[in-house]
């Protein structure tokens, strides 16, 4: 056999690693399980409801940067109150804590809503909020003064909407809900669905014929995101489309300025890489400026009335839970190591993303998306 040159074989040699790490297949190409609080993360998707500094103190330790949603929800404090744990939050550390400011729907469709509802966005983002949140109450529970539901294409929104678009600044959305919400309790595909809808069937859609379907809230925001292309929009959980990465990939084609958050839907995506783990893979692959990191983990006060549908279940031990929920995901996006899901009852392998991959997704596209965020 001739000799091949040492300088032919290293050639060979970077260009078979070359490969290999545009396809993410590298032995050496992802990171390990030790990796996770070394490496720079960001949660683009918490709720920071008291100011006590657990949730800091839990961040700092396992490198993570927040990003604190106000939010629209009963379950919550009011939006005054969330604004001000934000506030203070920020202040202690400025380069760790981020907020979103959020808006009431009361008046809305009234003489003075928009431009009372532009003038305290543009307080809160001069406070340092980074972005505007919409939650699910609209399309699913706020409804006009002739009794029909208000959709998010209404044209009433369309000033803030404006506004939101010329100062660019980005628009988190939480519509709709999963889709198991629409399914019978016996055909949804995580326990995790199953047990919330069966403990709230108020909640359960399926139940509620009388109510919007999953298809027209879907619908509804694909037509209002069509009639703002110029704004920065997130959506929420998947975009609420965490049932198919197809779909995903469809809604993010459809509009190049859209990217999804993760938060509290990881159990639909291991559900589906259970069945197709290649596909699943190559759609973060495909989609890595698209998409970020995120939990929704929330951090309540300590009224237990006041527990909303988000982790850690035990609000006493909110350090161990968050620091538990955060390595798993980091094991299944970011390492090859198999774990059992409770959720979907089954043994689930690691994607083991490139770390080129990994840092997009837990940080740098958030500091993208969101041009606001100190430097
Ligand atoms: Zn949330």
């Amino acid at each position: 056999m001739p000799r091949i040159p040492c300088a032919i074989l290293a050639c060979v040699w970077w260009a078979a690693m070359g490969a290999a790490a545009a396809n993410g297949t590298g032995a050496d190409s992802s990171y390990t399980a030790a990796d996770f609080a070394r490496v720079r993360k960001f949660d683009a998707h918490v709720h920071a409801n008291t100011d006590d500094h657990r949730f800091l103190d839990i961040a700092r330790k396992d490198g993570f940067e927040l990003l604190s949603i106000n939010v629209d929800y009963p379950d919550f404090p009011p939006l005054d109150r969330q604004a001000q744990v934000a506030h203070r939050l920020r202040a202690a550390e400025p380069q760790r804590f981020h907020f979103v400011t959020s808006f009431s729907m009361k008046g809305f469709g009234g003489a003075n809503w928009t431009a009372d509802t532009i003038r305290h966005i543009d307080t809160e983002i001069a406070r340092g909020a980074v972005a505007v949140k919409v939650w699910k109450n609209i399309g699913m529970v706020e409804r006009d003064a002739q009794g029909r539901l208000i959709m998010l294409d209404d044209p009433r929104f369309d000033g803030v909407m404006s506004h939101l678009e010329a100062r660019r600044i980005p628009l988190i959305a939480h519509q709709a809900e999963p889709k198991n919400c629409w399914l019978p309790l016996e055909a949804m595909t995580t326990e995790n669905d199953r047990s919330y809808f069966r403990d709230h069937p108020e909640y359960h859609m399926y139940l509620h014929p009388e109510q919007p379907s999953y298809e027209s809230l879907i619908a509804a925001r694909d037509r209002f995101v069509a009639r703002h292309p110029a704004l920065n929009f997130v959506g929420a959980h998947l975009a609420s489309l965490e049932w198919s990465v197809d779909e995903l990939a469809r809604f993010l084609d459809t509009d190049p300025n859209a990217t999804a958050d993760l938060a509290a839907r990881m159990t639909q995506v291991q559900y589906q890489s259970k069945s197709d783990f290649d596909k699943v893979r190559r759609f973060f692959i495909k989609y890595q400026d698209r998409l970020l990191y995120g939990s929704d983990l929330t951090e309540n006060p300590p009224d237990l009335q006041e527990r909303a549908q988000n982790p850690p279940m035990d609000p006493g031990q909110f350090s161990v839970e968050a620091d538990t929920f955060w390595r798993s995901d980091w094991i299944y996006l970011a390492t090859a190591e198999v774990r059992p899901i409770d959720a979907i009852k089954s043994d689930i392998q690691g994607l083991a993303l490139p770390k080129s991959v990994i840092d997009k997704i837990y940080y740098s596209n958030a500091r993208r998306v969101f041009g606001r965020l100190p430097r």
